[in-house]
């Protein structure tokens, strides 16, 4: 059962060391989170698993890792410094500052209900910075808002070093950031995050088709990542909420404690990206409206054969929210459950490949050298397998020690006891985090039976 409340989770994340707010100690700054020991693991599994799957299980994407700051004229053409904004509206009476499109009625206050509200102003969500120590109108730039541009920015060189056709896509994974209005919701909606996008590049007339097939690919990919399908919608974007550069959007929603709101948006980007940043845009017969371009200095284009001409590819972008996607999959794998003698546990049930710790290795006495050895020398032979971290732990109590690999999500705890060490063919237990069985396999097995159930689980 998915958790009950955002509080809940947010104090498991704290209490579990996943996820801290950001300068705490300076009572904590909006919008900024940090990930503790188990949120950096859990966080790059599920980028592994997104790069695997976009990446290395396909033969038609290759990878990128751009900065952070960019030239802005990467900004101006893109459209993001004159429409990257969100409109918003203050409250005289209670001072709040909210977005005028989460409002009820924008005539009244979200927060105290008065009527004595601003109208709407658009707000730029980039945030400036300056370059270099001198400060002026010439010398800021922005971070970037969201990873993409800079992928069309260099569509040119990925081309040129991979001899690629269409079609094909340029996967990237980084922080973005956007100065939000109202950040909420725990790590729903922050000001410094992490995307996963992908651009994939068409032929224009193939666009409707790729669109589809990617909507639903990543429905897939987020099915295996654990999430429920009667937790996921689709939301087709229309009319005004179109972003300035989309042909046609869906939205991938998930119902996250708050409700249903977007994990990812899947875009047709037409031509609009890859036209704003060419030079000689004129020659493109470009189907989209672009902004004239007097800065850039490369043609961003691909030879077609059948026509025989140069033509500006369409673009199909998928961007999910690495932070958001990290909420959906520990909202749907937190679990309360009743257990013998009217006891609950809490557990995360994470698909394995994201769980933070693999296995955990407790010898039953901490001061027997030769158990302490052999859980030691175990934990090393399965840390070979690079499965991601195993845990050596040292305690007395083994009750307490499941009941808190149970709450961070741990498939396998392994113990050593006093018939473990008589000899390799003697037995460890091992104990399932979802059965919570036990079963006894020799030791030199250890490895393969740990192999095997990471394999076939994933
Ligand atoms: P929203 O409507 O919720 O503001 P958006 O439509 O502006 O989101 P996109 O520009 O499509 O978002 O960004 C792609 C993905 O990046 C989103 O689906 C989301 O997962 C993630 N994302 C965007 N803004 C934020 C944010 N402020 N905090 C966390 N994740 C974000």
């Amino acid at each position: 059962m998915p958790a009950k409340t955002m509080d809940e989770l947010i104090s498991l994340c704290k209490r579990r060391g996943f996820i801290f707010q950001s300068s705490e100690i300076y009572g904590g700054i909006q919008g900024a989170y940090d990930y503790g020991p188990l949120g950096i693991e859990l966080k790059n599994n599920l980028k592994a698993a997104w790069w695997r799957a976009m990446v290395y299980e396909r033969d038609d994407i290759e990878g990128l890792d751009t900065a952070i700051i960019q030239n802005r004229h990467v900004y101006k053409y893109s459209g993001h410094e004159d429409t990257f904004t969100d409109p918003m509206v203050d409250c005289h009476n209670c001072k709040s500052r909210m977005r005028a499109d989460h409002m009820k009625n924008i005539k009244i206050c979200n927060n105290c209900s008065s009527t004595n509200v601003t109208a709407p102003r658009n707000f730029n969500l980039m945030f400036k910075t300056n370059i270099g120590p001198i400060v002026n109108e010439e010398s800021y730039t922005y971070l970037r808002p969201e990873t993409s541009q800079s992928i069309f920015t260099n569509f040119k060189n990925v081309l040129d070093s991979t001899s690629r056709t269409l079609p094909f896509g340029i996967a990237q994974i980084g922080k973005s950031f956007r100065n939000e209005i109202t950040p909420r919701n725990f790590i729903f909606r922050v000001r410094e995050f992490e995307q996963m996008e992908l651009e994939f590049f068409c032929k224009p007339g193939e666009d409707e088709e790729w669109h589809n097939t990617w909507v639903k690919l990543r429905k897939q990919w987020w099915l295996d990542q654990g999430l429920a399908e009667e937790n996921i919608q689709f939301e087709y974007v229309t009319g005004d909420n179109l972003a300035h550069y989309s042909k046609a959007t869906v939205d991938i929603l998930y119902k996250f404690p708050h409700g249903f709101e977007e994990l990812e948006g899947v875009a047709n980007r037409a031509d609009y990206d890859l036209g704003s940043h060419t030079k000689a845009q004129n020659e493109f017969g470009l189907s989209e409206k672009v902004k004239r371009n007097e800065h850039s200095t490369t043609k961003l284009a691909i030879f077609d054969l059948d026509e025989k001409k140069w033509k500006v590819p369409f673009c199909i972008e998928p961007s999910a929210g690495l932070d958001r996607g990290l909420l959906a999959v520990m909202t749907e794998a937190y679990t309360e459950e009743e257990i013998s003698n009217g006891t609950t546990r809490t557990v995360l049930k994470f698909k394995p490949h994201l769980a933070p710790i693999k296995v955990a290795i407790m010898p039953l006495k901490k001061n027997k050298p030769e158990i302490v050895s052999l859980a030691k020398k175990l934990k090393n032979k399965l840390q070979q397998l690079s499965l991601g971290r195993i845990l050596y732990e040292n305690t007395d109590n083994l009750g307490k020690g499941y009941r808190r690999y149970d709450e961070i999500g741990t498939p396998i705890c392994v113990t050593v006891d006093f018939d473990s060490i008589e000899k390799e063919s003697a037995p460890v237990t091992v104990r399932d985090r979802d059965t919570m069985q036990q079963v006894a396999i020799p030791s030199a097995d250890l490895p393969s039976y740990v192999a095997n159930y990471f394999i076939n689980r994933n």
